[in-house]
């Protein structure tokens, strides 16, 4: 049982996958490499002066990948709620099953609609439906969160990753019944 499974490895999924990972907890990173991050050219990105789409996605999945979590080169079909989390369901055949699931499909909310997520009316640019996410990313099903472009932030690679992030800390402090801080200091 993974205690946080990630659906979607672009800058929203890599980076809570990253967080979550880091932070010790069992993770899942399911992707099918199918995003619009790997077409972008990014020179907006704070601290990196530029950087290619596919170089970007790339490193995120070595950090997430760096730090313990599973990356699974599959798409997510199918979300059923188990005894104690969710039974996550693969076009490969695989199953997986997690505690806690966080959708950062990017412009897709097909798996989201299968699963029972509340979506509304996109507001971002050729965004059309989102997920419904109340402030800390939290869906309509207990345990079922989202991230990203498909939460309905800022189509920006930056913000996206930021909410990956910001909300992987919400799902870590909720498991540890406290809120999580992840800060490294200088080695001096
Ligand atoms: C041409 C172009 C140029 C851009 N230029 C810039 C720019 O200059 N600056 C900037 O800040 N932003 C730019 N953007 C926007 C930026 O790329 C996005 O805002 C951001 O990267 C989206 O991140 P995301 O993680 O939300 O979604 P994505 O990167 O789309 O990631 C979603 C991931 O989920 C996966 N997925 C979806 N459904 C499933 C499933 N069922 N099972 C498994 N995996 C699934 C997809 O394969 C994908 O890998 C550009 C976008 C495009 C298309």
């Amino acid at each position: 049982m993974y205690e946080i499974a990630v659906i979607g490895a672009g800058p929203a999924g890599a980076s809570a996958a990253l967080f979550a990972a880091k932070a010790g907890k069992a993770t899942l990173l399911i992707d099918n490499d199918k995003g619009m991050t790997r077409r972008g050219w990014y020179e907006n990105y704070y601290g990196i002066p530029a950087v290619g789409g596919p170089e970007l996605v790339e490193t995120g999945h070595q950090q997430a990948v760096k730090f313990g979590a599973k990356l699974a080169a599959d798409k997510a079909t199918d979300i059923v709620r188990g005894e104690d989390g969710f039974r996550i369901a693969t076009e490969s055949g695989q199953t997986y099953e997690a505690r806690h699931i966080i959708l950062a499909t990017g412009a897709l909310t097909d798996l989201a609609a299968q699963a029972g997520v509340e979506t509304r009316d996109g507001t971002e640019p050729r965004i059309k439906t989102v997920i419904a996410v109340r402030p800390d990313g939290r869906t309509n099903i207990d345990g079922i969160w989202a991230a990203g472009t498909v939460a309905g932030v800022s189509v920006h690679a930056i913000i996206t990753a930021g909410d990956g992030a910001r909300v992987a800390v919400n799902v870590i402090s909720e498991l540890n019944s406290a809120r999580y801080v992840d800060h490294d200091a200088m080695k001096s």
